[in-house]
């Protein structure tokens, strides 16, 4: 529910109803505006009925939130959230590339892919050392070593490191080493998981679901925020369609679609998105005209010999290629790389 105050109210009116809200067992919002007090209250529907603040005199309107998700929607956040991943800023007008190899291997293969997200114009550098492989034949990832060796990579080449958890037992861990962590498709509705990343204190990216619905989605990133994070950034990253001659199906109408439903940053993920590097690129440009906030793209110095993802990631000359046709899009759209 939401509770837009009268200009004149008080702020012995507001703590008052705050604390009747907190009372009762709800989760209180307090909003202060320019011009006006915008007051929240989330749970239970049946006890929001019985606060009664219709009947106050300085509540202007009492509105209920519609949307089934409630801290993700525009109806209680109009405006753009701005998230920062290190000294990155994701959302509000901004567009970053995040870019990396899709797993840590070793000391060189992390530190000249790192080199080359950096130099394409890269504002994250990303890189999974636990990776949630479909086959556990699979290289699995190195683990607190993979981790290390990205936090150096980040930190030589200058940019905050995102990577993946999958398993709440590591979370300490990466909420210490990472900038921001990421919860992948097999995960989106790991919902301890995203409880635990809920108190993380670190940004979390949230990919979709490969069979997940847009409002799965949002539900799933709704569990995070009321878990107590609000720095949550949306993924697109391709779903499963009767069409395999990509990877996934990379929905691309999600985007302008997750904006208008949430005030969340959503970035797209061409490369697994689609699995084909040649694809990456369009799919990119593609991403930033429907107006995501950000691509995240993976690159390796050598991909015939990546132990994951090879097919998908970029050459470092493509990377770059790619940073300066993402530059002159978001020019031409009135935004910057
Ligand atoms: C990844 O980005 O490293 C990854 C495994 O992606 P997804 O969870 O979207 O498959
Ligand atoms: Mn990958």
């Amino acid at each position: 529910m939401i509770i837009v105050m009268k200009p004149e109210a008080t702020e012995e009116t507001v703590d008052r109803l705050l604390d009747k809200i907190k009372s009762k067992g709800l989760k209180p919002l307090h909003m202060p505006g320019a011009e006006r007090v915008v007051l929240g209250a989330l749970g239970d529907e049946r006890v929001l009925a019985e606060l009664g603040f219709e009947a106050e005199p300085s509540v202007e309107s009492v509105k209920p939130i519609l949307s089934p998700y409630k801290l993700v929607s525009r109806e209680l956040h109009p405006h753009d959230s701005r998230i920062a991943i290190g000294d990155a800023v994701i959302g509000g007008g901004k567009f970053a590339l995040i870019a990396g190899p899709c797993a840590v291997e070793n000391a060189e293969q992390v530190q000249a892919s790192a080199e080359a997200a950096k130099k394409a114009g890269a504002r994250v550098l990303r890189g999974g050392a636990y990776k949630p492989r479909t086959s556990p034949y699979s290289f699995q990832g190195h683990g607190p070593e993979g981790l290390a060796l990205l936090r150096e990579a980040g930190d030589k080449v200058g940019l905050p490191i995102i990577t993946e958890l999958v398993d709440t037992r590591d979370l300490d861990l990466l909420a210490d080493k990472a900038d921001a962590i990421q919860i992948g498709t097999r995960n989106m509705q790991n919902f301890e998981l995203l409880k635990a990343v809920g108190g993380a204190g670190k940004p979390v990216m949230l990919k979709r679901g490969m069979a997940a619905k847009v409002d799965d989605l949002l539900m799933a990133a709704e569990y995070i925020m009321a878990s107590g994070n609000d720095d949550v950034i949306l993924c697109e990253r391709g779903i499963r369609t009767f069409e395999t001659a990509t990877r996934n199906t990379l929905d691309l109408a999600a985007v302008p679609l997750l904006k208008e439903k949430s005030h969340l940053p959503v970035i797209v993920d061409p490369s697994h998105g689609t699995g084909k590097r040649e694809l990456v690129a369009p799919m990119a440009l593609a991403a930033a005209a429907a107006g995501a906030d950000g691509v995240m793209v993976e690159v390796h110095y050598d991909p015939p010999s990546a132990l994951s993802d090879g097919p998908q990631s970029l050459y470092p000359e493509q990377m770059e290629a790619l940073g300066n046709q993402l530059a002159a899009m978001l020019g031409a759209l009135g935004r910057e790389l």
